[in-house]
């Protein structure tokens, strides 16, 4: 596969936070970045060579955009296939249509897994009320009824914890097409980010743990603290799935432990991840510069950390703190340059690394 060398063009579909820290990354390593989002002054754009503020069907800007860089990668995984499909007429697309054709479906997403012989929540397909009925009864309650299709940071899903909520329930996903599935009581939220290269080398950073609040991430400890058989199991599944699904970048793969000792996988996201934002200061090679290496068809760097980390997320006005954040000089403060800091919204985060040692910094 042709290198595209350091001075080369990098397109990137999406504009937020990611695309700004995959932008920093390869501005470090001499390309240049062109953004593609619908967002004006927006997180990726402002530190980015050059932008197009355009809607995902645009096909004059989409034509223009291909055509002034060398490969074209994400930061987004809801970006219409077929701009992606267009795209690639012009310009090499890392990663491609089919990785997001399976990772924008959760019913798809989850049979690829299970067709590995990887474990996922149990889960069975909804299309209207009689099926959800008839799912609730299948699969038991406490069960989440998900979208399809377009859910993140939990929204687009809803537990249904007995059968007289079924009504309910498919009114608040608005009655669209949706996968039931079990809830798992997990022991613990963790996930592992492996990046695959155009010559079909892997590297995959540790498993980390994952904390959520009201849906959102909140922090990562890196490591998680698991044996590490399991973490090895974690490593092996995800490289496991980038390699058949033929991965070109990074794969992000958010799973359950649960209190079995199981592994269930439960979401795929085929792009850097927020639970990677501590590898930018306790790997020898971040996630961000690691895709930039993938998708560049450069030989990939050592994902192996050389401390442990913890990264918070600052959501909505926890970044109103950063005076103070800032005053201890172990924390690490990154700002995203979001104008308006809206409930929900991730505006910056922290990062702390802890010397190695066997224990997860909990
Ligand atoms: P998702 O959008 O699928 O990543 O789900 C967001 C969060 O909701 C997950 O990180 C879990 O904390 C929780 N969650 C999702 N699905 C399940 C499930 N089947 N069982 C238990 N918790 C779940």
């Amino acid at each position: 596969m042709t290198v595209i060398a350091p001075g080369g063009r990098i397109g990137i579909l999406g504009d937020g936070q990611l695309g700004r820290m995959m932008a920093l990354a390869a501005a470090e390593m001499g390309y240049f970045v062109h953004i593609f989002g619908p967002e004006k002054d927006s997180p990726a754009a402002q530190v980015s060579h050059q932008s197009t503020v355009a809607r995902y069907d645009n096909k004059r800007a989409l034509k223009s955009f291909a055509k002034s860089v060398d490969v074209v990668t994400l930061e987004f995984e809801n970006i219409p296939t077929d701009a992606l499909e267009y795209l690639s007429q012009f310009v090499p697309v890392r990663p491609g249509r089919k990785m997001l054709e399976i990772t924008q479906d959760r019913l798809l997403e989850k049979s690829f897994v299970n067709n590995l012989g990887i474990g996922t929540a149990p889960f069975t397909n909804v299309e209207n009320i009689d099926d959800l009925v008839q799912a609730v009864q299948k699969i038991g309650t406490p069960a989440v009824l998900k979208t399809r299709r377009l859910g993140y940071d939990g929204k687009g899903q809803v537990k249904i914890t007995q059968g007289s909520q079924i009504d309910e329930a498919w009114a608040a996903v608005g009655e669209s097409h949706c996968i039931l599935e079990g809830f798992v009581k997990f022991k613990m939220e963790i996930s592992v980010i492996v990046a695959r290269s155009t010559n079909g080398k892997m590297q995959a950073y540790i498993p980390v743990e994952n904390r959520h609040k009201n849906h959102i991430l909140d922090m990562t400890l890196a490591p998680a603290n698991i044996p590490p058989d399991m973490a090895s199991d974690a490593m092996e599944m995800a490289e496991k799935i980038a390699k058949k699904i033929q991965l070109i970048g990074l794969l992000a793969v958010e799973m359950f432990v649960t209190h079995d000792g199981e592994i269930l996988v439960n979401e795929l996201a085929p792009r850097p991840h927020n639970s990677g934002h501590w590898t930018i200061e306790a790997c020898a090679t971040s996630q961000f510069h690691q895709i930039i290496r993938a998708v560049c068809s450069l030989p990939l760097g050592n994902a192996n950390r050389h401390s442990n980390a913890t990264m918070k997320n600052l959501i909505g006005d926890d970044i109103d703190a950063w005076a103070k954040i800032i005053k201890n000089p172990d924390n690490n403060l990154h700002l995203y340059g979001k104008s308006e800091a809206r409930e929900g919204r991730k505006m910056g985060h922290v990062t702390k690394l802890f010397p190695l040692g066997d224990k997860s910094p909990a």
